[in-house]
């Protein structure tokens, strides 16, 4: 793998974090979307969201996914993030040894990343959540000791008509927070380094429907479809355009371009790299997909895990431009912007 220049940084929370009422026993902060800021008599232009940091050296390693050269593979999803010398870990894959075999294999060194972003509760993605904290804590109390989830991450879950509690989550939560662990809940985009952002639940502005169907979560009105409101996917933004991280992107990659550019800036996607959930799509859907990502200016699509090869075939033959990539990425694969 390729390893980026360190600049020191500082670890930058944007939004105002909730110190915890006296008497809650969780150290769980809440995060709120950022309020708008105050009207102030400067120049008309668009409001500064965030620090307005653009992430100049970006590399994305794969850590988990089906296709691996090298490592271990496996149906589940992992990548270490570098923005200018920031490191966070995307998703932690299925096997609880996976990442932290894939890791030693690629020398990444996981005691020097501080904090982890789950995307949802499915296995695949936080199977490996608590042996990772565990390697690394008491090497390295800090590692990996902040988790940032959004809202709906730790509501029960089951698989009717059994019983049976199927999200992971929900013993994670105390078995973290017991290692010194602390999550960061999200109901909304954070940014969580310079230049780096959460998108907390995505709304789900168009009919996309990239979930299996077959999951119930429990709610305020009882057990209902579980369409994982808890999704969230990373975004960092570059001076060359946006680059979504998506671990299975439930919400629909198109609801998340809409929420980052809302939100975060109006600018074109650079890439769009990760799972993508469009294995079961109908050729109309992805061809629809396609297009919506067309007209934000998708220039690559770096795939993994649930994308699909007919989503894949389809953007490089119809979406990206000419001579930019749509490929499948294994472990140990790194997207690295600027490209060299
Ligand atoms: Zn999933
Ligand atoms: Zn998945």
């Amino acid at each position: 793998m390729r390893t980026t220049t360190l600049i020191g940084v500082g670890l930058w929370l944007l939004a105002a974090c909730r110190s915890p009422a006296p008497n809650e026993p969780s150290p769980t902060t809440a995060v709120s979307e950022p309020t708008a800021p105050a009207p102030s008599p400067a120049p008309a232009g668009p409001p500064k969201v965030g620090s307005g940091h653009r992430v100049e050296a970006l590399a994305i390693t794969v850590l988990s996914t089906t296709n691996a050269p090298v490592g271990e593979g496996e149906w589940g999803f992992s990548a270490l993030v570098e923005a200018d010398g920031q490191r966070i870990l995307f998703d932690t894959g299925k096997a609880p040894e996976t990442v932290l075999h894939n890791a030693e294999t690629l020398h990444v060194d996981l005691t020097t990343i501080p904090s982890v972003v789950l995307s949802h509760h499915h296995n695949d993605h936080v199977g490996g959540f608590m042996t990772l904290r565990r390697a690394v804590v008491e090497r390295a109390p800090r590692a990996l000791a902040t988790a940032h989830v959004a809202t709906g991450i730790f509501a029960p879950r089951r698989r009717a008509p059994k019983p049976d509690e199927i999200n992971l989550m929900v013993a994670a939560r105390s078995e973290f927070e017991a290692t010194g662990g602390t999550f960061v809940v999200h109901d909304g985009p954070g940014e969580i380094v310079p230049g780096v952002w959460v998108t907390g639940p995505v709304p789900r502005v168009h009919p996309e429907r990239n979930w299996g169907g077959d999951r119930l979560i429990e709610g305020p009105e009882g057990w209902v479809e579980d369409t994982l409101p808890e999704g969230q996917e990373l975004v960092i933004d570059t001076d060359e355009g946006l680059v979504v991280l998506s671990g299975c992107g439930h919400a629909g990659v198109v609801n998340i371009v809409t929420h980052a550019r809302a939100k975060i800036r109006q600018a074109p996607v650079r890439a769009a790299v990760g799972g993508f959930h469009l294995m079961d799509s109908t050729p109309a859907h992805i061809a629809w997909t396609g297009d919506r990502l067309r007209e934000v200016g998708l220039q690559e699509l770096l795939a993994a895990h649930c994308t699909g090869t007919p989503a894949i075939e389809h953007f490089g033959a119809h979406v990206v431009p000419e001579g930019k990539r749509a490929l499948e990425l294994g472990v140990g694969d790194t997207f690295v912007l600027p490209v060299q």
